[in-house]
């Protein structure tokens, strides 16, 4: 009975929907391609995917897609996957405004990388960073969507240059006054050289109440819970969640503040005193309170091994201007100047930290990929380091699947904007990357671009070699500038 209704109502369907029905038109069409169902974990083949202004408006069967769609251009997407586009969440500009070109040059290397957000973290040029978010926004320049904390905010005479220091609370309120109404900030950074324990905390709580997400750096006077407590949205760098698992952390951030200890005798404590199951009921907080954390994990593995890794032959030097590779010098010279003791500490410190990256997906809490790339950052190259990024968290215990959500969807889901963005669907942004290999098999497959999309406009592989070519090429000439006698 039901079955022949269903036969009924399928042919008075057929009988009244005209065969000959106008195909729809779209600008481009990518066919016969496996999208990559990043939430699910699983490809889905042979599809067409339909994009039109800056949207995707249709994603269904190739076949039938094709028989009612028509586009002006076809992107051929056989034997090749579709991921949403790349988020590199922890970027930097900076060193000073004699670097503004060199940084302005950063900006397509993120685009060759598949990448088509990128979230600045705050550096010494905030109002240049600001003004490119616009000029991007508005198609007059060209590079990733650009959001940023605009300056940071930070005590008084910090390590930091460009940063809006604060002394008291209503230094605090002016403060975040301003970045929400003036600079109309994406997000607030918030780190700890000179900024009272007290003050992070009440800056925390301001922004929340303000509705404004925060990231930052927690002092090691105040305990991790507490920094959760007030309203962080976002840890940044994994050694900051790794210190809540330290039994006796309340202890250790009380003898740090009463200055019975320093930071070298502190980071010692907090290692000795890790314990898994400490650990685990702090990340479930976290998960509970909605706190994601951006490990930049391979920056600080950079770091911890300066002494070791040889980064002359490294492909990303090429890309990197003399006055950028010049403020690289800094950690490396303070790397050459640690002793054994320091270097085995810093050694295992970074191994140890590592080891929580699967207890975090495990209590639920989003990870978020962002690499620290930028000035200062020896050897984290723009663009190419989220692929290292992903790549050493799948090393450290994340399915490739969790990895590439940390790419796609932790970002946007940071913001609140999953509505637009981290998945192949109708209604997102055409923002997206063909990738010659499926990543969920091997994550390196990120690596292998052969189109990226960003707000539907479509760069093919000649057109991202040319990017790379023509950025190398500044670098080139900037060099033999540097050269000069
Ligand atoms: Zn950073």
């Amino acid at each position: 009975m039901k079955s022949l209704f269903l036969v009924l109502a399928t042919s008075l369907f057929a009988f009244v929907t005209p065969a000959f029905a106008a195909p729809k038109q779209g600008d481009v069409i990518i066919r016969h391609v496996t999208v990559v169902d990043v939430e699910a974990a699983k490809t889905v083949a042979a599809q067409a995917v339909v994009l039109k202004g800056a949207d995707i408006v249709a994603v269904g069967a190739d076949a039938a897609i094709a028989k009612d769609w028509r586009a002006g251009r076809t992107v051929e997407g056989k034997g090749r996957y579709l991921i949403p586009g790349l988020w590199d969440m922890h970027v930097h500009f900076g060193g000073g405004p004699e670097l503004i070109e060199e940084n302005k040059a950063l900006l397509p290397l993120y685009v060759a990388n598949g990448i088509t957000t990128i979230r600045d973290a705050s550096g010494d040029l905030p109002e240049q960073v600001l003004a490119w978010r616009g000029e991007i926004a508005a198609g007059k320049l060209f590079g990733p969507r650009l959001l940023s904390s605009g300056a940071k905010i930070e005590g008084i005479a910090p390590v930091w240059k460009g940063t809006i220091e604060v002394g008291t609370e209503s230094d605090v309120d002016a403060a975040l006054d301003r970045l929400k109404n003036r600079d109309k900030v994406d997000f607030v950074k918030i780190t700890d050289s000179t900024l009272k324990p007290e003050l992070f905390l009440y800056a925390l709580r301001q922004a929340k109440a303000l509705g404004i997400r925060t990231s930052g750096h927690i002092p090691m006077a105040l305990t991790t819970e507490q920094a959760v407590d007030a309203g962080i949205s976002s840890i940044e760098h994994l050694d900051y969640a790794y210190n809540a698992g330290a039994k006796d952390e309340a202890a250790i951030a009380a003898d740090f503040a009463a200055k019975r200890i320093d930071r070298a005798e502190a980071n010692r404590r907090l290692d000795a005193g890790f314990d898994r199951d400490t650990a685990m009921a702090a990340y479930r907080r976290f998960a509970a309170k909605g706190v994601f954390v951006t490990p930049t994990l391979n920056g600080s593995r950079i770091i911890a091994y300066l002494d070791r890794d040889d980064h002359s032959k490294d492909r990303g030097v090429a890309y990197i201007g003399p006055k950028l590779r010049k403020t690289y010098d800094w950690r490396i010279e303070r790397a050459a100047k640690a002793d054994a003791a320091a270097i085995a500490a810093r050694h295992k410190q970074i191994e140890d930290v590592a080891t929580i990256l699967p207890m975090l997906a495990e209590a639920g809490v989003p990870i978020i990929a962002g690499t620290d790339a930028g000035f200062l950052n020896s050897f984290n190259y723009p663009g190419f380091g989220l692929h290292d990024e992903i790549g050493l968290f799948v090393e450290k215990g994340l399915t490739p699947a969790q990895a590439l959500a940390s790419a796609t969807r932790a970002g946007p889901a940071w913001f609140g904007w999953l509505d637009r963005y981290g998945a192949v669907r109708p209604g997102m942004v055409a923002d997206l990357v063909l990738l010659s290999k499926n990543p969920l098999d091997d994550i390196a497959a990120t690596r292998a671009i052969d189109t990226v999309v960003m707000r539907g406009r479509v760069l093919d592989r000649a057109a991202l070699d040319k990017m790379l070519a023509d950025a190398r090429a500044k670098v080139v000439a900037w060099n033999a500038e540097a050269a000069k006698p």
